[in-house]
């Protein structure tokens, strides 16, 4: 595998093959001079992670480029695992696995553009070839039919689990004979989907005290990152909305959406409802949404103007803690939720928000209330 390849994606095993032919030992990665630019270039994949949820994608001119590229990415697993924040790891894996995505619809891309102009294919030459091959080492075994892409049933349902939208349920796929036809589009937010498993599942990775002595600095100038990047949110996003006063089901939600899982249908509608009966706008709650994991702007920007009533011509709002419970939506309720009355969780919001009734008794001067209108009877 030529090394350009390999830090394209770096996450496969010939990737690490390649890796371990360079000959560069864990040690002289975090140490020595001459992998400076890997290890800074790792760092940024990690911020990038942290402050837009992506990883952008950086030209190879040459091999020594790819070969910083490919560095980067242990060094960046590295990073991930000295911080030690779970959250965080599911918000590191999506940012990659989207960058992997990225990666691969250029290539079906590419591949389109020679067929139009006539170019031959070379075996593997084929962008779509490339990610079947790819789904394959994965895990999920694709096959053609005629032009098609056929999955077996059970695998659909395996790897599709985490996709919540309707589209993706197996009611609505073309299926026959225990298999399912998908589009190459869909193939790849598959792969996608299985490379966010694959490093959640691998990380945090066990790191020495070498390793956590030569990233310290690395380590705390991303730590600073993430804590700016979540206290900034609140206000940036929510204006005069206090997020304190949030019930636990939105702020779950809100919670799930910012680390980038999977939030199902019904819980996206809630927050979308939820945000703008408080009276956030259509374009705060779209940026809200940017970090979701299937985020697609027209799509949410449609489906947000649907709830909010600007096409629908119905203004939405949130369901009832009924219908949030009957949903699974209803996550970590804590006292007040339990309390009879608590139907809503727009009620939890307007309650929370109100000031605690002063407690009658003593006022100041050592006079009760009650004691001072008996004195002036
Ligand atoms: S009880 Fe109601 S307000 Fe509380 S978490 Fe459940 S749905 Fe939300």
């Amino acid at each position: 595998m030529n090394v350009r390849l390999a830090a394209r994606y770096p996450f496969r095993k010939e990737s690490a093959d390649v890796l371990k032919e360079s000959g560069v030992t864990l040690d002289r990665l975090i140490t020595s001079i001459a992998y400076q630019e890997a290890r800074s270039l790792g760092k940024q994949r990690v911020l990038e992670a942290v402050e837009y949820a992506k990883i952008v994608s950086h030209p190879m001119t040459n091999e020594t480029n790819a070969m910083n590229e490919l560095l980067s990415y242990p060094v960046a697993r590295m990073l991930v695992s000295c911080l030690g924040d779970k959250k965080f790891v599911h918000r590191y894996a999506v940012a990659e696995a989207k960058l992997a995505n990225s990666r691969m619809t250029e290539e079906a891309e590419r591949s389109k553009e020679r067929e139009t102009k006539g170019v031959r294919k070379s075996a593997g030459d084929d962008g779509v070839a490339f990610v079947v091959r790819l789904a394959g080492e994965l895990g999920l075994q694709v096959h053609h039919a005629g032009d098609s892409l056929i999955v077996e049933f059970g695998d659909y349902l395996r790897c599709s689990s985490a996709m919540k939208s309707k589209s993706w349920k197996l009611v609505n796929q073309d299926v026959s004979g225990g298999r399912t036809r998908i589009t190459e589009e869909r193939l790849i937010r598959l792969v996608e989907q299985m490379i966010t498993d694959g490093i959640i599942s691998e990380l945090p990775l066990p790191v020495n005290d070498e390793i956590l002595g030569a990233l310290s600095d690395d380590v705390d100038d991303i730590r600073l990152a993430l804590e700016e990047k979540r206290a900034e949110q609140p206000e940036k996003d929510f204006g005069t909305i206090s997020i304190v006063r949030f019930p636990p089901c939105m702020k779950k939600l809100l919670e799930m959406i910012r680390a980038g899982e999977n939030v199902p249908h019904t819980g996206r509608f809630a927050l979308v409802a939820f945000l703008h009966t408080l009276g956030m706008d259509s374009n705060a709650i779209l940026a809200t949404f940017a970090m979701s994991a299937d985020f697609d702007e027209n799509k949410s920007r449609y489906q947000i103007q649907h709830i909010t009533g600007e096409i629908s011509g119905t203004e939405y709002t949130p369901p009832e803690c009924n219908t949030m419970r009957s949903y699974g939506i209803c996550f970590d309720p804590d006292d007040l939720c339990n309390r009879d009355w608590m139907v809503h969780p727009l009620t939890y919001y307007r309650i929370k928000g109100k000031k605690p009734r002063k407690k009658r008794g003593k006022v100041k001067g050592g006079t009760s209330r009650s004691g001072a209108r008996a004195g002036r009877r």
